[in-house]
C-alpha cells in the first residue's frame, strides 16, 4: 500500500473516510486539501503529526502517490483536478493513481480521465463512486464501484486501498461504469425514499400509527434499506437521520442532483424511467424548501406530507 496519500475534500463523507486511511495505515503520510479551513485543520490535529495541510490540489499530488477526492458537484472535480496551475494535473503525476470517489455526471469524469491520460500517460484515473452514507463511511463498510475492468493492472492495489473504507468493493468493467451504477442506485433508492415517505404518509392520514406500519412493512414486501436503516420518520429508527433533525445524512440538494443525473443518462441512452421526472420534481421541490434544504433526502417524507414534524 502507499505510503504518501493525498486526500482532497474533507466533507460530511470525505473527513470518515480519510480518518478510516490514517488509523488503518500507521505509517503512511497524508497530505490533504478542502477549501474549508476548519475541516483541514481538524483533521491535521488528529493526524499527529502525520497528516500535512496542503494549499492547493496540485501540492497534495506533488506529495502523494496516491490521490482521492471526495467533493461534491462536476463543477468541484473539474476545479479539483483541471485548475491551470494549482489543479491536479498541473502535477507531473509520474505514475500516479488517481480515485475520484465524488458522485458526478459521467462526462466530467471522461473529461478529466482523457486529459490526465494526454498530459500524463503514465498516471490513472478511475471514478470510484461510494454508497452506503456517513455511517457507511464511518464503520468503513461502503460499497465501491470502481470505473474500470476486473482484470486492471491495479485491481489488486485498489480493492485492498478501497477495503480499508470499504467492505464491498466492485470493479463495474471500463471508465465511467463506476458512475453509472452509482447512478442507478440512487435513482432507485431515492424512489424508495419517496414511495416509504408516501405510504407512511397515507397510513398516518387515515389513522395508523407509523411505528404498528413500519413494523408490518419490516416483515411484508415493503421492507427496505430506507425504512430499516434511515427511516424517514423521525423517533422510528434511532440512528437515522430523521431522529436527529434530519441532521448529518445524504443532504437533499445531493439527491437532487443524483436524481438529476439519472435522468440525463436514460436520456442519452435512450432508456425509459416512468418515474424520472415525477421524482425529480420532488426533489427539486424539497431542495427549494425551508423546511427541508440542507437536511438529509429522507426529508421528503416530511415535504411530501406538509409536515412540519
Ligand atoms: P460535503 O459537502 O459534506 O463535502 C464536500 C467537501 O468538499 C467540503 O468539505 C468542501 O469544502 C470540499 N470541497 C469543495 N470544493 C472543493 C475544492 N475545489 N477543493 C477542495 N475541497 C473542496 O459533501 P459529502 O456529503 O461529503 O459528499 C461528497 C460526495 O459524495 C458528493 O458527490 C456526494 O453526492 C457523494 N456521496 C455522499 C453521500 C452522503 O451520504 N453524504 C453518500 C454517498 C456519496
Amino acid at each position: 500500500l502507499p505510503t504518501r496519500i493525498g486526500w482532497i475534500g474533507l466533507g460530511l463523507m470525505g473527513y470518515p473516510m480519510a480518518t478510516n486511511l490514517l488509523q488503518k495505515l500507521p505509517h503512511t503520510e497524508f497530505y490533504v486539501f478542502d477549501v474549508m479551513q476548519d475541516a483541514l485543520d481538524t483533521f491535521v490535529q488528529a493526524g499527529a503529526g502525520r497528516v500535512h495541510a496542503c494549499a492547493s490540489s496540485k501540492e497534495v499530488a506533488d506529495e502523494s502517490d496516491v490521490i482521492l477526492s471526495m467533493v461534491p458537484e462536476g463543477s468541484h472535480v473539474r476545479a479539483v483536478y483541471l485548475t491551470a496551475t494549482t489543479g491536479v494535473l498541473a502535477s507531473p503525476l509520474h505514475s500516479k493513481i488517481l480515485l475520484d470517489c465524488s458522485t458526478i455526471d459521467t462526462e466530467t469524469s471522461l473529461a478529466v480521465r482523457a486529459a490526465c491520460a494526454t498530459q500524463h500517460p503514465s498516471a490513472r484515473f478511475y471514478d470510484s463512486p461510494v454508497s452506503g452514507g456517513v455511517r457507511g463511511a464511518q464503520t468503513a463498510s461502503l460499497t465501491f464501484m470502481l470505473g474500470c475492468a476486473a482484470d486492471d493492472a491495479h485491481i489488486a492495489l485498489l480493492t485492498a486501498l478501497l477495503g480499508l473504507m470499504g467492505s464491498n468493493i466492485n470493479a463495474c468493467g471500463g471508465a465511467s461504469l463506476g458512475l453509472i451504477a452509482k447512478l442507478c442506485n440512487n435513482y432507485c433508492s431515492g424512489l424508495v425514499a419517496i414511495a416509504t415517505g408516501e405510504a407512511l404518509n397515507l397510513g398516518i392520514a387515515a389513522g395508523m400509527d407509523p411505528r404498528v406500519l413500519a413494523n408490518i412493512f419490516h416483515t411484508s414486501t415493503a421492507q427496505s434499506a430506507i425504512l430499516d436503516d434511515w427511516n424517514p420518520v423521525p423517533g422510528l429508527c434511532p440512528e437515522a437521520p430523521a431522529s436527529h433533525g434530519y441532521s448529518g445524512g445524504f443532504r437533499v440538494q445531493l439527491m437532487r442532483k443524483d436524481f438529476g443525473l439519472a435522468v440525463e443518462t436514460a436520456r442519452r441512452v435512450g432508456a425509459r424511467l416512468a418515474l424520472g421526472e415525477e421524482g425529480l420534481k420532488v426533489y427539486e421541490g424539497a431542495s427549494g424548501d425551508a423546511r427541508c434544504r440542507d437536511l438529509d433526502s429522507r426529508v421528503v417524507y416530511r415535504y411530501l406530507g406538509g409536515r412540519e414534524d
